[in-house]
């Protein structure tokens, strides 16, 4: 590692504030609950902190099931559990590994929305973050011409899915970290739902889901951190059974020997931090993989592509916000939308 690089901590999307969800239940982590108060089981996995909140009766055997679904979502996923499927993938040689069906979901998942974006979405792009250091927290600013040279292995159409089987070229390498937290957070809801759980929220690292509103009926109110300022709030918003997923450029990053800031969302295109014009952007919708991989892509897309992008097929809503300061958001959460800061807001005009 180059001593002389500042390494800044990590501001992941962990820690429990982040587009922390306020509700005005009752707290508490005991194992029994009426319909009011919450059931809450904190955990560390897929490399950040979750909390998985809850209420009504069923919850806490709902949430021991949803802490083991985790647990098996990451053996699966990690990409560097000797065992997981991504690590088969990525040492197979090239030759095909049959895959879970999680697995199996995330890639079909990732190499669509890779070609609905053109490429901004690029699952990749690993060999690209680990050359940052981004893998192994020991950052460094790779040359050009190793950045253009590892660029060459990553062309999203040599991933191979077919069936249960999944293939890459011998010297490509893949993770699924823009999505997997998203796939992991419409799997929990759904489990807690199966569970018999009404009203439960989680934060996955501040991947934001909801089942059904809050106990008493009306809707959660989850807060979106000020990227200028990551210890505060920017905005807040309700929402009822929704996901709300930010990327952000704060949320891991380290400053250069040139003083630059270098995070950790990477522009497929140069193989450098994405840095369009954007320096946070949270999708709301229904789909938390979904909302999870356009977070990502939406960053490197920059604004104003995020915008284009967003108008052709409005199905979800975001909250933008660019390098200038300024937030801009869809029409879709202007009425549950508050901003908090001193940075002005914006409406995004439909056409
Ligand atoms: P976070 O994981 O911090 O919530 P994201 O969902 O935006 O944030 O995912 C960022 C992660 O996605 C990175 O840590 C890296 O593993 C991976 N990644 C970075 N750039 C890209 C990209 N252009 N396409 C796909 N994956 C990416
Ligand atoms: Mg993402």
């Amino acid at each position: 590692m180059n001593r002389t690089i500042i390494l800044f901590s990590l501001l992941t999307a962990g820690i429990l504030a982040t587009s922390g969800c306020s509700s005005s239940a009752g707290d508490t982590s005991s194992g029994s609950a009426d319909s009011t108060s919450a059931v809450s089981r904190d955990i560390f996995a897929m490399d950040t902190f979750m909390t998985l909140k809850a209420y009504g009766e069923n919850a806490p055997e709902a949430l021991d099931s949803a802490v083991l679904r985790i647990e098996e979502l990451e053996h699966e996923l990690s990409v560097t559990d000797a065992d997981s499927d991504i690590h088969k993938i990525n040492t197979s040689g090239g030759n095909a590994v049959e895959v879970s069906e999680d697995t199996m979901n995330i890639l079909n998942k990732a190499v669509s929305v890779s070609s609905d974006t053109g490429g901004a979405l690029n699952i990749c792009i690993y060999p690209v973050l680990k050359a940052w250091g981004f893998t192994a927290d020991e950052y460094r600013i790779p040359t050009d011409s190793e950045l253009d040279e590892l660029l060459m292995n990553t062309d999203m159409s040599e991933v191979m899915l077919s069936g249960n089987s999944a293939a890459i070229p011998a010297d490509y390498s893949i993770d699924l970290g823009a999505l997997a937290k998203g796939y992991a957070s419409d799997e929990i809801t759904e489990l807690l739902r199966e569970n018999g759980v009404t009203s439960a929220i989680i934060s996955l690292g501040g991947n934001v889901q909801s089942l059904g509103n809050k106990p008493d009926g009306t809707e959660w109110k989850v807060s979106v951190r000020d990227p200028f300022a990551p210890d505060s709030d920017m905005c807040i918003v309700s929402i009822g059974e929704k996901a709300v997923i930010t990327s952000g450029n704060y949320e891991r990053y380290f400053v250069g020997e040139d003083g630059k800031r270098y995070w950790h969302i990477i522009d497929p295109a140069d193989g450098h931090p994405a840095d369009n014009g954007l320096v946070s952007v949270t999708v709301i919708g229904s789909s938390g993989m979904e909302c999870d991989a356009l977070s990502t892509s939406l960053f490197v897309m920059g604004y104003p592509e995020a915008v284009e992008f967003w108008r052709k097929d409005p199905h979800y809503d975001l909250i933008l916000v660019t390098d200038e300061g300024r937030i801009y958001y869809t029409p879709g959460i202007s009425d549950s939308f508050t901003n908090i800061s001193s940075m002005p807001a914006e409406m995004i005009s439909e056409e």
